[in-house]
Formats: C-alpha cells, sequence, structure tokens
C-alpha cells in the first residue's frame, strides 16, 4: 500500500488530541476500511514516560477494537504524536510496531510547524505511506 485516505474529520481529530497534550505523546486507533480512515478513537497512553514513548492502554484498545468491528469496521491505522520531534518513526516505534498491515501514523513537528505522515512498519523497514483527504488533498 502506499495510499492512505484519511478523512478531513479524522485528521482534525487527532490533531484536536495532539494539541490537548502538547508535551506528551498521544495515541489512538483509526478504524475504517481497506485503505481509508474513518474514524479516530482517542487511547490513554500509559507509557512510564509519556513525553518520550507511547503505550496504548490495553483495556481500553481492546474495548475500542470490539466497538470498531461492531460497527463493522477493522483497526486500518494507530496514531500517535512526537511533540517536539519530526513526525519520523524511532527505533522503539519501529520495533514495537505489532500491528500487522496497518499504517502509522505520526504527528510531529518539522522547523516548527505541525506535519502528519504515515509509515508502513514491518519487518524492521519503515516505509513512507502517501497520506491524503477524501477529496485527494495531502493531510
Ligand atoms: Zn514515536
Amino acid at each position: 500500500m502506499t495510499d492512505f485516505v484519511i478523512i478531513s474529520a479524522v485528521a482534525a481529530q487527532m490533531l484536536q488530541h495532539v494539541d490537548s497534550e502538547p508535551d506528551r505523546e498521544v495515541c489512538g486507533l483509526l478504524g475504517g476500511r481497506d485503505d481509508q480512515a474513518l474514524v479516530a478513537v482517542a487511547i490513554p497512553n500509559v507509557a512510564p514516560t509519556p513525553q518520550v514513548r507511547y503505550e496504548m492502554d490495553r483495556q481500553a484498545m481492546v474495548e475500542a477494537v470490539m466497538r470498531l468491528r461492531r460497527d463493522g469496521m477493522d483497526v486500518v491505522g494507530v496514531y500517535h504524536s512526537h511533540p517536539h520531534d519530526p513526525p519520523t518513526p524511532s527505533i522503539t516505534d519501529i520495533a514495537e510496531a505489532t500491528w500487522p498491515d496497518v499504517v502509522y501514523v505520526i504527528i510531529g513537528r518539522e522547523k516548527g510547524q505541525q506535519v502528519m505522515r504515515g509509515w508502513s512498519l514491518r519487518r524492521g523497514q519503515a516505509v513512507e505511506v502517501n497520506l491524503h483527504d477524501e477529496w485527494g488533498l495531502p493531510s
């Protein structure tokens, strides 16, 4: 997969979540179908050092997955933020990427700007995925 659609309302929801915690990483799941993210579900970050790591609360994650399935959706993406760093996957992000076939969306900072990028993380490799909205505009 080289292209991934995040509908604009979902991108806005993620950015709002990121902005609500400017000094901590936030995380969540993207639910949808095929290569389209239709909903964002915020999951509490329970990492002991949330300034630089994220770890999704297990219970909240399981409940979110069940709710998505009930609504006829799958987990198509995982998102998290890098409060002060570029939206490129860290060594830990790559090592701990355990969801197969999802797009890892990272919202980070580049030259003072908030930037969102998508990645396929598999077998220790990070490959960038093009993110765009429902009108084909870059996210
Ligand atoms: Zn990260």
